[in-house]
């Protein structure tokens, strides 16, 4: 695995879910990690003290609101005084489902900046300092949405589309920094499937109110329709994955969407 002492990982929307599993794995690799989210002082407290304890040598806490171009810009400032990210994870992400026509343009607005804006904004800082050091990752959290398509999320589809093709033409253009010893500039996406956080609960309580709230029959039926593995992954699966990209060795996998979804886009 990798070895992420030293280095500076700033994961965003990491109080919670998969950004925390991603941030939990980097811990463990004695990165500093700069936490990010929205979140109650609370949570940020617990997940913070979980980081430390998992041997992360650093955590600090950004709350940049990522709908907001001007804080994440003062977020990026913040990390560049720190000594810029040498990892960037644009993991946070929204959902909503609804039919094209009853998605009303404020909503559209608000996962497409969440989800794919938020992103070009904070690669814009991030990756000529990558560039300078010779060494740095982007993985960017799409999903199974980024390579095909489902009813109900015109928008987010449509986000995460386009967080694949931003992912790709930013690998191009720094494909040639740095070299195979400090391990190069890559950009990848993990496209998840279904995966066991609070982002898919909407859905599964939709499901499982067809099975007379019965949340596993709910599940089971979701996993049925797509999922042929017919397991959810869960978190920690996503914070291996991206822990593997940062090493060195893999130097040469840019520019990839990496599917973690027990088959669905095989079908
Ligand atoms: P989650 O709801 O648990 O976490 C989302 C995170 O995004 C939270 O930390 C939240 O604070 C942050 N966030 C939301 N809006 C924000 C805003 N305006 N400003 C700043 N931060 C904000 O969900 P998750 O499942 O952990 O999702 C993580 C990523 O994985 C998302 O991009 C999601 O689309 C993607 N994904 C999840 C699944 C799944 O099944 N769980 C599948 C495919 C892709």
């Amino acid at each position: 695995m990798s070895d992420l002492s030293g280095k500076i990982a700033l994961v965003t929307g990491s109080v919670q879910g998969i950004g925390f599993a991603i941030a939990k794995a980097f811990a463990e690799q004695g990165a500093k990690v700069g936490l990010h989210g929205l979140a109650e002082a609370g949570q940020i407290e617990q997940a913070s003290k979980e980081l430390r304890a998992a041997g992360a040598a650093e955590v600090r806490f950004f709350g940049a609101d990522l709908r907001d171009v001007a804080a994440i810009d003062e977020m990026m400032d913040d990390v560049e005084q720190w000594g810029g990210a040498d990892v960037l994870v644009n993991n946070a992400g929204i959902q909503k489902t609804a039919g094209l026509g009853e998605v009303e343009p404020a909503l559209w607005d608000a996962i497409l900046s969440v989800n794919l804006s938020s992103a070009f904004h904070t690669m814009r800082r991030a990756m000529p300092i990558m560039a300078q050091k010779g060494y740095g990752r982007v993985i960017n959290i799409a999903s199974v949405h980024g390579l095909v398509a489902s009813v109900n999320k015109a928008p987010y589809v449509s986000a995460k589309f386009g967080l694949v093709g931003l992912s790709k033409v930013s690998a191009l253009e720094y494909a040639n920094k740095g070299d195979r010893t400090a391990g190069g500039i890559t950009v990848n996406c993990i496209c998840p499937g279904w995966t066991e956080t609070a982002i898919i609960e909407p859905q599964v309580a939709d499901r499982a109110a067809q099975f007379g709230g019965d949340r596993d029959a709910g599940i089971a039926d979701l996993l049925k329709e797509k999922q042929p593995s017919q397991r959810l992954s869960d978190p920690s699966e996503i914070g291996a994955l991206a822990t593997w990209l940062c090493s060195p060795v893999a130097h040469n996998i840019t520019g990839t969407s990496i599917p973690v979804d027990g088959g669905w886009t095989a079908q």
